[in-house]
């Protein structure tokens, strides 16, 4: 009898399509879990100014250690989070905790308003929920912390591909909060800088992947030299993220680039440890 080789493959591919989703579901049932039990940690990664050195900041990074599979990688989680409805428990349960961890280190004078900016990542679909904003008045309040020391990150995709009446209304609103807003990965999607010059944001990151490669001959410079010139010329900073070595350290010095973050200064650090490098490196340690 001959083979039906399309029934095969149907069959083969449903079975691999049922084990996938098993294990996403039993990961999405683990992950709803972490985010009841407050199993969720957040992570931060110093930012300098580069020209002088100075501790100006740090981005929550966060991080969920399974107890079976260890170490989950955020992208991951992340994205199964926006899959399945989670990411807005998630992202609010992320937003608070970054909030609580100002209170104290304002509490500790470890931090000033407006010294020290914490940058938290936000989801497209966070920023696009309709309670968005009530949600971030809400942190606020309840943490009592000043809209100075927040720095929201949201992906240049998020922001590029619906930018309608709503979205700007909200970062008009966030603004004037004192909310300060930064575009992520910049480089990796396909916006104008002059599309997103009509967004009211405050800065721009770099992504790693031109940073990587900042240092090697030829014209790998360009991405990175092209968006701190415009950039600057639209009056916003940039960030450099993934310094790795002293050389893309050198050359992003050379094109003007204002803060950076990477293993080169350090990686992310746990909330004791980023608090122990507050209280050395910080600059209310400096002025003391
Ligand atoms: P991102 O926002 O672009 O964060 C920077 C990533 O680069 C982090 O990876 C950080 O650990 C890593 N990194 C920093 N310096 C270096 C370096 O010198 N070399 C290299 N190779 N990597 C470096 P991480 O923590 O794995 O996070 C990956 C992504 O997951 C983030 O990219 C962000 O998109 C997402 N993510 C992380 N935390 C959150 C969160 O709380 N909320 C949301 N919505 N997304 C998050
Ligand atoms: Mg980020
Ligand atoms: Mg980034
Ligand atoms: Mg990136």
């Amino acid at each position: 009898a001959k083979r039906n080789p399309l029934s095969r493959g149907i069959q083969i591919f449903s079975a691999k399509l049922s084990a996938n989703s098993l294990k996403n579901l039993a990961l999405e049932t683990a992950l709803r879990e972490a985010i009841k039990q407050a199993d969720i940690d957040l992570f931060y990664q110093p930012i300098v100014d580069l020209e002088t050195g100075a501790l100006v900041g740090a981005e929550a990074l966060a991080r969920w250690f399974h107890p079976e599979l260890g170490n989950i990688p955020p992208l991951e989680f992340v994205t199964l989070a926006e899959r399945s409805k989670l990411i807005f428990s998630l992202g609010n349960f992320i937003l608070e905790k970054a909030c609580l961890q100002i209170h104290l280190w304002q509490q500790d004078h470890l931090i000033t308003p407006g010294d020290f900016i914490l940058h938290v990542n936000i989801s497209a679909q966070q920023i696009c929920h309709e309670d968005f904003e009530d949600w971030i008045k809400d942190i606020l309040q309840r943490t009592e912390i000043s809209a100075q020391n927040l720095m929201l990150e949201i992906t240049e995709s998020s922001v590029a591909e619906d930018i309608d009446q709503q979205l700007l209304k909200l970062l008009d609103e966030l603004k004037s909060m004192g909310v300060q807003l930064s575009i992520d990965d910049f480089g990796t999607g396909y916006s104008s800088l002059s599309y997103l010059q009509r967004l009211p944001v405050n800065s721009l990151k770099i992504d790693r992947s031109f940073i990587h490669q900042i240092n090697l001959a030829g014209d790998n410079r360009q991405v990175a030299q092209a968006t701190i010139a415009l950039a600057h010329s639209f009056g916003l900073e940039v960030v450099a993220e993934g310094i790795e070595e002293e050389s893309q350290l050198y050359w992003l010095r050379q094109l003007g680039c204002d803060m950076g973050q990477g293993y080169y200064f350090s990686k992310p650090l746990s909330a004791a440890d980023m608090t122990e490098f507050l209280r050395c490196h910080g600059s209310a340690s400096q002025t003391r």
